[in-house]
Parts: structure tokens; C-alpha cells; sequence
């Protein structure tokens, strides 16, 4: 799959849609769902054009990978997350229910989260 410019976190990363950043270096930047499924739901999306985390982890450099995943890391330490403990989702494609075609994981966290999946219909 090649990479769509035109995708929102695309505009958000270009600054031409808003977002409310909790966080932002060279890596990564990390922002506010804009429809939360959890008190806390924070979106962690690497700066270079990546596809899905597949895309991510066979073509990223090392530094970005590192880069991305220590983001992770600092965020959750930084909304106090990680003592009552949350969980990271990377959707991914059509049975993944990716709807955002720019790599993003899911930190999600504040209440106890429930089972990992819906039961199926
Ligand atoms: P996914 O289904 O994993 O691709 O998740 C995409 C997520 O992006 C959904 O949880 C949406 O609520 C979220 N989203 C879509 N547009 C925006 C936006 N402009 N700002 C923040 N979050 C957004």
C-alpha cells in the first residue's frame, strides 16, 4: 500500500488541521483522540510516512523505531499511566479496522479496559 498524502494525520503532522499534542520530538508526535474510547486516549503517531506498523517496522530506520517507541514510553510515564497500567493497539488494515492509513497506536488508559476483544456477532 502506498503511503496517502492526503490522509488527516498527514494534515495534522503539516499543520493544517489542529490537534491537541500532548507530545512532540523528532520521532514522534502524540495527541488527544479526537473521539476518546477511554479517559485517557492518547494517539502516538511516528513523523515519517508509514502505512501500518507492518510498513513501519520493515522500512523505518533503527533511530526511528527507537525514537518512536521511547515516545511511547515517556508518554505513558507522563500522563501516569503506567501504575494502573492501559494498553497500546496498532489496528491494522481491513480486519484490523484501521481507518487512519498513517501508522498509530492507541495508548488507552484511566479505567479498567474490559476484555481485549468484542465477542463475535
Ligand atoms: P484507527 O481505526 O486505528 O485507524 O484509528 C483512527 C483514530 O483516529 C480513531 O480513533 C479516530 O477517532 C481518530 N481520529 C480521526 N480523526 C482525528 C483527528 N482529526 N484528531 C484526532 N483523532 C482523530
Amino acid at each position: 500500500m502506498t503511503y496517502d498524502d492526503t490522509n488527516i494525520f498527514a494534515k495534522i503532522l503539516r499543520g493544517e488541521v489542529p490537534c491537541k499534542k500532548v507530545f512532540e520530538d523528532d520521532s514522534a508526535l502524540a495527541f488527544h483522540d479526537i473521539s476518546p474510547q477511554a479517559p485517557v486516549h492518547i494517539l502516538v503517531i511516528p513523523k515519517g510516512k508509514y502505512v501500518s506498523i507492518a510498513d513501519f517496522g520493515a522500512k523505518a530506520s533503527s533511530a526511528e523505531i527507537t525514537g518512536f517507541y521511547r515516545a511511547v514510553s515517556k508518554i505513558s510515564a507522563d500522563l501516569q499511566m503506567q501504575d494502573q497500567g492501559f494498553r497500546v493497539i496498532a489496528n491494522v488494515g481491513l480486519n484490523g479496522g484501521q481507518e487512519v492509513p498513517h501508522f498509530h497506536v492507541h495508548l488507552l488508559g484511566g479505567r479498567k479496559l474490559g476484555p481485549m476483544l468484542a465477542k463475535a456477532a
